[in-house]
């Protein structure tokens, strides 16, 4: 039988090529640990209105995306880049990824009694790994009941790698048909992210940071201002992310992007600090 026990369905995603091994088999073994004791947690980046929302005067994010975050009880924080790869290899994303979900969907909730029309939606990173299972729809759709969450509130993102696979696809119709948004991430990067959406239907692009860094070159023929155009031609929503500085900010509201997100307006913030925003209008700096 495979070692990974009958729950675990074996995939064949290539492994990081510089990683070795024994250092993958450590750090699957810990992060199995990690998953048993706990040791995840998930933060909030704002996704903010680019028309003059400002977080640190009564501005509110208009949407969160959720971000885990492993405290490793030896080596410290380990960045998701060098984690998520080896969750996802080995299937361990599959139980990770539903324990991020009903965290995110219950504190969406939270937000949404606490706070009313101020509340984010939820945006939640979701691997190509998960969307594979057949049932993974399904268990959105109970997570969303046992938390009460309305579907609309919630965004699953997913990679273009995901739209290769018809499986995943298969999941995306039917999380639309609940009534979740999808959202493609990284746009731009890929190898096909137009045809992409030939064969995928989303709800929103983000425009990747690599693409917000060339943003304000001096002449508008930037893919950042032809993704925009894309967007508005096919009706999808856009947001910029890694926005940094003021100037990438101005130039995206310029080329029309309705939402951005970024270190420039805040850093990922445990949910404390989100609830502090709500609350006041005014994020406390930090992390
Ligand atoms: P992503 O979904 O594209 O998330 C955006 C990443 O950019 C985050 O890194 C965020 O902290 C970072 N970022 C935000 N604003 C800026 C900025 O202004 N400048 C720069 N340089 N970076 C910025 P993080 O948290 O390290 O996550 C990296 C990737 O790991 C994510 O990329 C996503 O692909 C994956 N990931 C993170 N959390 C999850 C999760 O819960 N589930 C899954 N399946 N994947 C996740
Ligand atoms: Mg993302
Ligand atoms: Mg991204
Ligand atoms: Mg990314």
């Amino acid at each position: 039988a495979d070692r990974d026990g009958p729950r675990i369905r074996h995939v064949d995603y290539a492994a990081p090529l510089d990683v070795p091994v024994r250092a993958r088999a450590t750090l699957e073994r810990d992060l199995r640990t990690g998953i048993d004791e706990g040791q995840f947690r998930v933060v909030y980046q704002p996704i903010v209105a680019l028309d003059g929302v400002r977080l640190d005067a009564g501005g509110v994010p208009a949407m969160v995306e959720a971000l885990v975050r492993w405290e490793h009880p030896g080596r410290g924080p380990v960045p998701p880049a060098d984690f998520i790869p080896v969750a996802e290899s080995t299937g361990l994303i599959v139980p990770l990824g539903r324990w991020i979900l009903e965290q995110t969907c219950r504190q969406a909730v939270t937000w949404h009694h606490a706070h009313g029309a101020a509340a984010p939606r939820m945006s939640v990173n979701v691997s190509a790994r998960q969307l594979q299972e057949a049932d993974f729809a399904a268990d959105v759709d109970r997570v969303l009941t046992a938390t009460g969450l309305a579907p609309q509130r919630l965004t699953v993102e997913i990679t273009e790698t995901a739209t290769l696979h018809p499986s995943c696809v298969q999941s995306v119709h039917a999380l639309r048909a609940l009534g979740v948004r999808i959202s493609l991430d990284d746009f731009g990067t890929g190898h096909s992210s137009l045809s992409t959406l030939q064969t995928c239907p989303v709800d929103e692009i983000k425009l990747d940071r690599a693409f917000t860094g060339t943003c304000t070159a001096p002449d508008d023929r930037t893919v950042a201002a032809a993704v925009i155009q894309m967007a508005r031609a096919l009706r999808i929503a856009a947001v910029a992310e890694g926005i940094e500085t003021e100037a990438q900010a101005q130039r995206l509201r310029e080329l029309g992007y309705p939402h951005g997100q970024g270190y420039h307006f805040a850093r990922p913030q445990p949910p404390e600090r989100i609830d502090a925003l709500l609350a006041t209008g005014h994020l406390v700096r930090a992390e």
